[in-house]
Parts: C-alpha cells; sequence; structure tokens
C-alpha cells in the first residue's frame, strides 16, 4: 500500500519506501564491518520489526542466522501498558552467539531494555540492538542501541510494519497519523 492510497489518514510522509532501503543498506554494511570474522544471529521482534528484519538480513551480503521473538508491551493503542511479557520465544539457544536484536522503533525503550537484559541472563557472546527509528524519551532509558536508523520526534507513525490497530503496517512508506483517526 502507497501513502497515496491512504493519504487521508496520514499528516507527512517522514521517510518512502527508498529512503529506507538505502539507510538499511549503509546501516549492514556498518553491521558487516562490525562482525567479520564472527557468526551472526539476527532476531526480529514480531510484528513491528518484521519488515526491517528481511529487509535488513537480504541486505547483509553475508551469511547469517535468523529467528524472532515476540513481545507484548502495547495495548491496542497509542500509548505503552508499561507490562512486558514473551508470546514467542526464540527456537535458538544462543549460549555463545552474537545476537542483534532488530527491532523497528525505540519509544520509551521499556521493551528494549526489558529484552537485552533478558537475553543477556543467555550467555550469549553479545547481545546488540539495531532499531530503524528512535524517539526522544528512549535517551532516558538504558537501553543503547549500537545501530539507529534514525533519531525522529515524539510523535505516532505507522507504515513499514509499524501499526495502529493493526493496520497501516503493509504502508511502505514511514509517515505520521493523522490525529482524526485515533480521536
Ligand atoms: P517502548 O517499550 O520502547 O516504549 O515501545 C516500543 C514499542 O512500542 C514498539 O515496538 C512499537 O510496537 C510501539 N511503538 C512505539 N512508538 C510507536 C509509534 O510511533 N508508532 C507505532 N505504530 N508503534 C509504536
Ligand atoms: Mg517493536
Amino acid at each position: 500500500m502507497d501513502a497515496t492510497q491512504v493519504e487521508d489518514d496520514l499528516v507527512e510522509v517522514l521517510f518512502t519506501e527508498k529512503q529506507i532501503h538505502d539507510r538499511l543498506e549503509e546501516l549492514a554494511q556498518e553491521i558487516t564491518a562490525d562482525y567479520e570474522g564472527r557468526d551472526l544471529l539476527i532476531v526480529g521482534i514480531l510484528r513491528g520489526a518484521a519488515m526491517v528484519m528481511v529487509d535488513l538480513a537480504r541486505a547483509l551480503p553475508r551469511h547469517l542466522e535468523m529467528d524472532w521473538m515476540a513481545i507484548s508491551s502495547y495495548g491496542s493503542g497509542t500509548k505503552s501498558s508499561g507490562v512486558v511479557r514473551i508470546l514467542k520465544d526464540l527456537d535458538t539457544d544462543i549460549s555463545g552467539r552474537h545476537v542483534l536484536i532488530v527491532d523497528e522503533i525505540i519509544d520509551t525503550g521499556l521493551t528494549l531494555s526489558w529484552l537485552v537484559n533478558n537475553l543477556g541472563t543467555r550467555n550469549a557472546a553479545s547481545v546488540e540492538v539495531c532499531t530503524l527509528l528512535r524517539k526522544p524519551d528512549a535517551l532516558t532509558m538504558p537501553v543503547d542501541p549500537r545501530y539507529v536508523g534514525w533519531d525522529i520526534p515524539n510523535e505516532f507513525v505507522v507504515g513499514y510494519g509499524l501499526d495502529y490497530r493493526q493496520q497501516y503496517r503493509n504502508l511502505r512508506d514511514i509517515a505520521t497519523l493523522a490525529p482524526h483517526v485515533y480521536t
């Protein structure tokens, strides 16, 4: 789905499909250099990070493994509930592995700081975070992503995996949602 097909629901396109893919190529180059000579397991956080995960994985010109986790921290609205639960755990034993968590957005950082701690108890060789987007509040939380696509203002965004009530994930671009949609 393109932004033009839901333009009444959107305020502004922040990043086009092309800009997103170009940025992922850059991050993939950094990751490739940093993990040279080491095995790599990338872990996508369902459902929001699905698009970032598959595009980043294909941008990486090296062998890697992919696994997925599902974590709930949000209700169905636009505010965090503060409660974190594992809905689907890894299928992979990560002891001794280099793990790169791939997420689409860090807002408060609550979900990811909890997850990094959780994976930190499983004897991984390393645990790092790659996020496509980061909001300003994240800077006050103890989560320090090694790879960040863009820092964005504190606005609710949808598209490229990011949903509002499970919709808009299939929007190719990332856009701010018009308030009339959620009020
Ligand atoms: P945090 O724990 O960092 O506050 O929340 C992270 C999760 O909240 C993200 O994985 C995402 O599911 C959701 N989230 C945070 N900000 C936004 C946003 O602007 N748009 C959408 N669609 N989801 C968001
Ligand atoms: Mg997420």
